[in-house]
């Protein structure tokens, strides 16, 4: 059981954002995306998501192949967010639930349920627009978390937020793996994908430069010229 990226390639009309990337994430591990500002995280995470079709290549999870538009045990926290400011949290949790076939009462206790492990059960009633970016960010988590999904994918989750949210996030995902899931995130900063990941890749302009476990990626690190931000 494992998610599999093969000789996965996408391209735009001529241009190619992901080229011939390949890699294996392994049940329950937690593996970290780095690479600058247009490398292919997105599009790597869209073409494992089934959002985007591969040109070139597959992918596939526990053994059945990801096609176009199928992932139903994927979890999946987008980089734009996609909350609706005038709703309130609890409605529009249960809303997103409803949408993956929960019936409305599992909906509701889950909601609860996942406010609660957050410690912000208090923002049920409140609007989207009424919380800080740190915390929407939270309920935007618990949105891709409420379907208890097999496989997390996490675009760049600690963007923008302050230490103590991040810290927070850190620990609710930490938690989400030792309940078994696998996950996997992008980011900007080596430091958060080495504090919570087993392995970890490094894509620059579409094309996986590293991969491999913290320690033989981080032995090859100063020997190649590696654009990652580290703001
Ligand atoms: P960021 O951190 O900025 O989100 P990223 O590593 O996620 O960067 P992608 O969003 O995957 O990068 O983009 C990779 C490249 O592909 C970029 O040059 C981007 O402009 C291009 N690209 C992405 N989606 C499309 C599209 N639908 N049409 C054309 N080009 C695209």
């Amino acid at each position: 059981m494992a998610l599999y990226v093969e000789n996965a390639t996408k391209k735009f009309g001529d241009f190619t954002a992901v080229d011939d990337i390949s890699l294996k994430v392994e049940r329950g591990q937690m593996h970290g995306f780095l690479g600058a500002n247009g490398a292919g995280k997105t599009t790597t995470f869209r073409m494992i998501l089934g959002l985007l079709e591969p040109t070139h290549g597959m992918v596939s999870w526990n053994g059945k192949p990801i096609t176009y538009g199928t992932s139903p045990e994927i979890g999946y926290l987008p980089e734009e967010r996609g909350l609706y400011p005038k709703m309130k949290v609890e409605d529009q949790l249960i809303y997103l639930a409803q949408l993956r076939r929960m019936p409305r009462q599992e909906a509701k206790r889950e909601v609860a349920n996942w406010l609660g492990r957050f410690e912000v059960p208090h923002y049920a009633s409140k609007k989207v627009e009424e919380l800080s970016k740190g915390n929407q960010q939270k309920i935007q988590l618990i949105a891709s978390l409420l379907h208890r999904p097999s496989l997390l994918i996490l675009d760049e989750p600690f963007s923008g937020l302050d230490p103590v949210n991040v810290e927070m996030l850190k620990s609710a995902i930490l938690d989400f793996q030792k309940e078994g899931a696998t996950i996997v995130f992008s980011s900007h900063r080596m430091d958060h994908v080495e504090e919570l990941c087993d392995d970890i890749s490094i894509l620059d302009k579409g094309k996986m430069i590293l991969s491999g476990s913290i320690r033989e990626v981080k032995r090859s690190f100063g020997k190649q010229n590696v654009r990652v931000k580290t703001d």
